[in-house]
């Protein structure tokens, strides 16, 4: 899955435009002048100019298999690329098409930028726009396959729906894609990444990813990674069934890397000291998590798609995962370039003057790795026989999981620098940098889970009296010791409700999907008349690449 900071749409408050259906391109005019805003960023690496010339070979033919996922994103998302862009005149908006696969504001709740196009298509490019659910699912009781991840539904000129598979409705570019992957084994020293592009590439020519699922949870001494195929299944929002291509090219961050391996490891020490009776942590946390950190290079197909993903945790493969367990893989640069473009400038208007010098880029980074590495901790079951937390919670169990990560990972930060393990002892930069973040997430509205729990977060700290809002200025400012007290406080609050699966309880200490509080509404508003972007864009490639050369 994506995780981290990818976000789900606003509210739909635009009215759809009726017209002609989907990849029909008449008038392309813009139908809403409030666009969400993008800032671009060129994709580059410190560790790129390190790699040796038959690491760099393998890198570009890596970009090139990725661009094959490109290509298909675009069928999947919207259908004809080169006619849409093709019938957009103002630069600036077919700029908006490219980076959105279409002709729909991806973080504005999907809605139509172009006169003349009708709402965007629940199945998108992946069902025939004329069927419905309930022909899809008569026919698929007849023909499983049409519910296959792997297969595009398409109607036969019978009216027939039929199920095409992927390697053959995408066969041109999955055999590109292919050959580039085994042209670069041939380059690979590690074995381990060898053997995984040779299996990926057979994969994409016969819709069978396991074995190569399998052989990317075994690759452990690679510095150079990829993440190929059809992975998510967001794009498909009639059922949730249908995988999206998208591509990454990854350097591995061996010093970073380590350094979480080593703080995996107190977990356990971390889990006996939370701050809770014991029976709501009698679990043991693994220590053998599998997380790491990369500078993307390349961005391909649905993860370039709107908003840019910042952490993968993958594969979705369900028997993988019980097999081998998941990577988690954390995108340093790109999380840099949402830092300095995005959280800066927010912290710039709603950070009290004095406390922004303590907004840091490290902590961020510690904030957000924690925040993964904190999902370990606290129970998966329930104390008093409701069962698993998530079968209890239900459609609460992700938000109350997301707020506690981000308390607990917290949490984590201040034991560790307690202990002197994480560089300084001050907890003032992590608690300030952690309050403007806040700020970005709940910015992306409240109607999913770390919406909804950026926004308790917000609530519980404030009604505490963590920070406090300077009327005058319209700013932020943090009380660190009672930050440290209230961040006891929501831990045992969130670790509670957990164990006791209570649901009414978590119903009412979330907040509603779209909920909103009227002061903060006016301060995000504010960034927002600024012109503070909402998310980034990548300027990237080899070239992009070797200009930031040293
Ligand atoms: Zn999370």
């Amino acid at each position: 899955m994506r995780h981290g900071l990818r976000v789900a749409a606003l509210a739909a408050t635009l009215a759809l435009v009726p017209g002609s259906g989907h990849g029909e391109t008449a008038k392309a005019k813009p139908v809403t002048p409030q666009r969400t805003k993008y800032v671009e960023v060129a994709l580059t690496s410190d560790l790129y100019p390190r790699l040796t010339p038959k690491e760099k070979g393998m890198v570009r033919l890596l970009i090139d298999a990725c661009r094959e996922m490109d290509a298909i994103f675009w069928r999947e998302s919207y259908g004809d690329k080169r006619a849409l862009l093709g019938s957009i005149l103002d630069p600036e908006l077919r700029r908006f098409a490219e980076i959105n696969y279409g002709p729909w504001d991806r973080l504005n709740a999907n809605a139509p930028f172009l006169l003349g196009v009708a709402e965007k298509p629940k199945g998108a490019g992946y069902y025939p726009v004329d069927a419905s659910k309930a022909e899809i699912d008569a026919a698929a009781a007849a023909d499983p396959l049409l519910k296959h991840p792997y297969t595009v539904v398409r109607r036969e000129t019978g009216g027939k729906l039929v199920a095409v598979p992927y390697r053959v409705a995408f066969g041109e570019q999955v055999q590109s894609a292919a050959g580039k992957l085994r042209a670069a084994a041939v380059f690979a020293e590690d074995a381990g990444l060898r053997n995984y592009l040779e299996l990926r590439a057979k994969a994409l020519l016969d819709d069978d990813y396991r074995p190569s699922d399998l052989a990317w949870m075994d690759m452990k001494s690679n510095g150079i990674d990829v993440v190929i195929g059809p992975i998510e299944n967001y794009e498909d929002q009639l059922y949730g069934i249908k995988t999206t291509h998208e591509g990454y090219v990854l350097l591995k961050d061996k010093e970073w890397s380590a350094r979480l391996a080593k703080y995996a490891k107190v977990l356990p020490e971390l889990q006996r000291g939370l701050p809770v009776p014991a029976e709501y942590k009698n679990e043991t946390p693994g220590t053998d998590s599998d997380l790491n950190a990369y500078d993307a290079i390349f961005y391909a197909g649905d993860c370039n798609a709107g908003s840019k993903t910042i952490a993968i945790n993958l594969p979705n493969d369900e028997q993988v995962q019980l097999q081998k367990g998941t990577r988690r893989l954390q995108l340093k640069n790109a999380m840099r370039a949402k830092f300095d473009k995005i959280l800066v400038p927010i912290a710039d208007h709603l950070i009290a003057a004095d406390e922004r010098g303590h907004v840091k880029f490290d902590a961020f980074f510690e904030n957000v790795m924690f925040h993964e590495v904190a999902h370990g901790l606290g129970i998966k079951n329930t104390i008093n026989g409701k069962g698993t937390v998530r079968a209890a919670l239900k459609e609460q169990a992700g938000a109350l999981e997301e707020g506690k990560a981000d308390v607990l990972g917290l949490y984590m930060v201040a034991k560790l620098k307690e202990k002197g393990e994480l560089g300084g002892r001050d907890l003032t930069d992590n608690v300030v940098t952690y309050l403007a973040s806040l700020f970005r997430s709940i910015r992306f509205g409240a109607t999913e889970a770390h919406g909804r729990a950026n926004l308790a977060q917000f609530l519980y700290f404030r009604q505490m009296g963590a920070f406090a809002r300077d009327a005058g200025a319209g700013t932020y400012r943090v009380d660190v010791p009672k930050m440290r007290a209230a961040m006891n406080g929501l831990s045992e609050k969130i670790l509670k409700l957990q164990g006791d699966g209570d649901y009414d309880a978590v119903v009412s200490f979330l907040p509603k999907p779209g909920a909103m509080d009227p002061v903060l509404a006016a301060d995000l508003a504010r960034l927002a008349s600024e012109n503070i972007p909402t998310d980034i864009v990548f300027k990237q490639g080899i070239e992009v690449l070797e200009g930031a050369r040293k």
